[in-house]
């Protein structure tokens, strides 16, 4: 087993861990290794996501959801104008489908508000302006600031960047265990570190346990699918046309998204399903699928938000009731007019069992020498450079 004695290690190369790497190195932190399973970076939820940069308007005033968006969603386009990565500044309208979806329209407009977010509730024949596909139940709500890059080439990036400021990424490095309090078995190596940062999305709540910390606290996988505009239907989407979502839970609803190459995608869903890992049919199911599959039961019971979820959301399997999602948000969409993708992503979504209760926001819990981010789920990627500030000032120096 080789051995590495480093300052500062990582477990994760997604957008969280990259980002705190490269913060680290920011702050002229010298010895930064990563560990990350996969071969490459970003081959979860952070290569696979929507790619919109948010602008904070959902969260709730105070939580690190909203102090960390609009900020992120800054500097994220500063870095990819830094490095070249295409940002589709398109902005984005939420519309609403009846009277109830309006009243939480403007609630939502109140929200954005307060978190000092740039938002204009505008009626049908301004929505018809910015996109004329759209419809709306008397007010649309207008965010100008949410853009779209794609997630794929921002990791790249990141990437590029962290190993040219000296960061060093182990691929193929899956942490194991905690040998001690400062050393920890990953892959071929014992790594001995000052300060462990635990980014490993879907699996952070395992090594926070490994650790001792946050056993009420397990993550459950909700996966995202896609479908996508034919080219040649009749529909244009400028940017995004999002649903007014249900506030009982932190997911948005089926949206249509253009991507930086002007490809329009409507997604993605979030069904429950038995694996962390589980993007295929029977692709990443485990041993740990029964246990799921038992935690969905109970939330099935005990949490109305959830409940609402896992009736509605697999029913999405169906071409059917995508289509029937996607066209309440515009004037006329025909069936023929999407086609399946293969497009998949996975939420890992935090669940407190002392409450029964999904955790809507970040979650971070920490010792004397390691940090766990659990919950790192939209907006996420949007917010990482600024989060992987915070984290970086409060934690790590
Ligand atoms: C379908 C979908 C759409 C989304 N849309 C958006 C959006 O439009 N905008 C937005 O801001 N956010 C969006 N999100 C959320 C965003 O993608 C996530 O919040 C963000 O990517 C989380 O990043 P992460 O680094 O925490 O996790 P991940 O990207 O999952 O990275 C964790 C890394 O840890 C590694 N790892 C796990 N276990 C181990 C281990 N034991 N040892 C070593 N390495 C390990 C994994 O291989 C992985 O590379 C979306 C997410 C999904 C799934």
């Amino acid at each position: 087993m080789k051995k590495i004695e480093t300052e500062y290690c990582i477990i994760g190369a997604g957008i969280v861990g990259l980002a705190v790497a490269r913060e680290l190195s920011l702050k002229k932190k010298k010895k930064i290794v990563v560990c990350e399973k996969e071969e490459h970076a970003g081959l979860h939820a952070s290569g696979r996501n929507s790619g919109v940069l948010h602008a904070g308007i959902y969260y709730k005033a105070g939580s690190m959801k909203a102090s960390t968006c609009i900020e992120g969603n800054r500097l994220m386009k500063s870095f990819c104008k830094s490095k070249g990565v295409l940002v589709r500044k398109t902005g984005k309208v939420i519309v609403a489908r009846n009277s109830k979806e309006l009243q939480t329209l403007h609630m939502l407009e109140t929200r954005a508000k307060n978190n000092g977010v740039e938002v204009k509730l505008v009626n049908a024949k301004q929505l018809a302006d910015i996109e004329p596909c759209a419809k709306t139940y008397q007010e649309a709500l207008f965010s100008p600031q949410t853009a779209v890059v794609d997630p794929k080439v921002v990791m790249q990036a990141l990437y590029d960047d962290c190993t040219q400021k000296g960061v060093h990424v182990l691929f193929n490095t899956p942490f194991k265990r905690f040998e001690n309090e400062n050393t920890i078995i990953a892959g071929d190596y014992k790594i001995q570190f000052s300060k462990l940062i635990n980014c490993a999305g879907a699996y952070s709540d395992v090594i926070a346990h490994h650790r001792g910390l946050a056993h009420n606290l397990t993550l459950i996988p909700f996966k995202g699918i896609y479908t996508k505009l034919k080219k040649s239907g009749a529909l244009k989407v400028n940017g995004n046309i999002y649903p007014v979502p249900d506030i009982r839970n932190p997911f948005l609803g089926v949206h249509f998204t253009a991507n930086p190459y002007g490809d329009v995608y409507i997604g993605p869903t979030a069904m429950p399903v038995f694996g962390r890992e589980h993007y295929g049919l029977l692709q990443g199911l485990g041993l740990e699928s029964a246990s799921i599959l038992l935690d969905d039961a109970v939330l099935l019971f005990t949490n109305k938000g959830f409940r609402s979820v896992a009736l509605d959301e697999p029913k999405k399997y169906i071409r059917y009731f995508f289509y029937r999602d996607a066209r309440g948000l515009v004037k006329e969409l025909l069936y023929n007019d999407i086609e399946k993708t293969t497009k998949a992503g996975i939420r890992p979504q935090l669940i407190d069992w002392t409450k029964k209760e999904l955790v809507m926001d970040f979650c971070i819990y920490h010792d004397a020498h390691t940090v766990h981010v659990l919950n790192a789920i939209s907006p996420a990627f949007t917010s990482s450079l600024y989060f992987a500030k915070l984290i970086v000032d409060k934690y790590c120096m």
